[in-house]
């Protein structure tokens, strides 16, 4: 399967070339098993420390959620900071939400090098109801407790970055950047195969996961990899190869589409260039792309709804906000699936001697998987333990069917709270 029909697949430079299948066995230190950001972040952390590895990917690299999804890079976690200071005190929150922050400025260092990745710079976070004094003490708690640097905007600074009668208050926050997430993925992979110790398989899925003695052997269908340690990063999309995880990482879907060209009409309703979203329970999250196109993504989903009917529906969603795009086409939509944990936090750290986990990084991937990837290369390389920061969110049973049908009733009610609290508040 190629990659499905996005903006970004449309835009990928040059026809990726595939990598080969791997056939027959092999023998390695470390073996991957995902090729999205995490597994990528990871063979390049590994590779640039001289530390072999081997990477298998079910599809192309990039192909799950890290080539198709809003290109949003900022610090945090799918959990709200409150929730993590109250489970784990408010220093270890901090030190924490502060991986995160240094993870945003890896991926930033690392989309400079690549080049041409970066698209746009900052994120204006939008309330839709009254009550200023919300947002305004967000913003001071996430400056002093967590040395961030937001802002709130005037309303005469917000009426100079958009024109909608849906947004009341905004603060901008200027440590999150977009990011072409494709062309990032492609990046990655170059420079990881560059570092010359890192053997990548596409079209590669991993089927069977044996202990043999101190070590693992992966299987694949036509070979199989006999590794020291093996580390799961398949997210949504891994299936029941390791049974534990596969019941503790929901699949929850999401969508996006992009629009054609929107003339003057776009600089009419939004002229911020960097990322857009609101403070809603269940947002939307939106960019300017190209010249005048938009990027808009919302929605999540664990029913399998078609996407080109979701399409109209993201197509009221923005022209109930921006009215000014009344005339807008919808170019492509796609859904990608993300990895959910019941607690909401991703799952890094070692299962059983020699079997680690980095996933379930929810809607927020693009910095954490960097901070995953580079908290277990290090474990592995220096026997560092900041990753045991995440122990407290180990891998729990996420209720099969019954968690999926839990998880698209809290959406729901979610969706309701917001607007009773914008119709309360409006
Ligand atoms: C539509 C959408 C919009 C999003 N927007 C944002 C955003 O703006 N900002 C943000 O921070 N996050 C966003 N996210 C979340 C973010 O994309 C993910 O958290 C992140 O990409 C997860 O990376 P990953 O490497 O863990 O998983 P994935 O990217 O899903 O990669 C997993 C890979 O593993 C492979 N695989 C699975 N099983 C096997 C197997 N058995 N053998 C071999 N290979 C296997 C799959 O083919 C896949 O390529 C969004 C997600 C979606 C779907």
């Amino acid at each position: 399967m190629s990659y499905p029909q996005t903006y970004y697949s449309e835009r990928l430079q040059q026809k990726p070339e595939s990598q080969s299948v791997l056939s027959g066995e092999t023998r390695t230190d470390i073996c991957i098993v995902g090729g999205g950001l995490a597994g990528l972040t990871l063979a390049l952390r590994l590779g640039e420390q001289e530390q072999r590895c081997t990477l298998l990917e079910a599809e192309q690299v990039g192909w799950g959620a890290s080539g198709r999804n809003g290109g949003f890079v900022s610090p945090g976690f799918a959990q709200s900071v409150s929730v993590l200071e109250k489970k784990l005190g408010v220093d270890a929150a901090k030190r924490l939400f502060a991986e995160t922050v240094r993870a945003t400025e890896l991926v930033r260092t690392r989309a400079k090098a690549i080049g041409n990745v970066i698209e746009g710079d900052g994120l204006l976070k939008l309330q839709r109801y009254t009550a200023p004094d919300v947002l305004q003490r967000f913003v001071e708690h996430m400056n002093t407790v967590h040395d961030l640097k937001f802002k709130m905007l005037s309303p005469d600074a917000l009426a100079a970055e958009l024109s909608s009668a849906s947004y009341r208050h905004a603060m901008l926050d200027p440590h999150t950047f977009t990011i072409d997430p494709l062309a990032y993925v492609h990046g990655l992979k170059h420079q990881a195969l560059a570092t010359g110790q890192v053997d990548l398989f596409e079209k590669t899925p991993a089927i069977k996961l044996d202990r043999q003695g101190a070590r693992w052997r992966v299987s694949t269908p036509q070979g199989s990899v006999s590794a020291q340690t093996v580390v799961l990063a398949g997210s949504a999309y891994l299936g029941n190869l390791y049974r534990p995880l596969a019941g503790a990482v929901l699949p929850v879907g999401t969508y996006v589409v992009s629009t054609d060209s929107l003339g003057p009409s776009l600089d009419e309703a939004i002229r911020f260039r960097g990322a857009l979203t609101d403070t809603r329970l269940a947002g939307d999250y939106y960019r300017r792309i190209e010249a005048d196109q938009l990027l808009w993504g919302g929605r999540i989903t664990t029913q399998k709804s078609e996407p080109r009917r979701l399409a109209e529906r993201l197509k009221q969603q923005i022209v109930e906000i921006y009215p000014q795009l009344s005339d807008l086409q919808i170019r492509h939509a796609w859904s990608g699936l993300m990895g959910y944990a019941v607690h909401k936090m991703p799952v890094i750290g070692e299962m059983e001697p020699g079997l680690w986990s980095c996933t379930a990084f929810g809607g927020q991937g693009l910095s954490t998987t960097a901070m995953g990837a580079e908290m277990i290369a290090d474990a592995l390389v220096h026997g560092d333990d900041r990753w045991r920061q995440l122990q407290p969110f180990d891998v729990r049973w996420g209720g099969g069917p019954i968690g999926r049908a839990g998880t698209q009733m809290v959406y729901w009610g979610m969706q309701l709270k917001d607007r009773w609290q914008e119709a309360r508040g409006a």
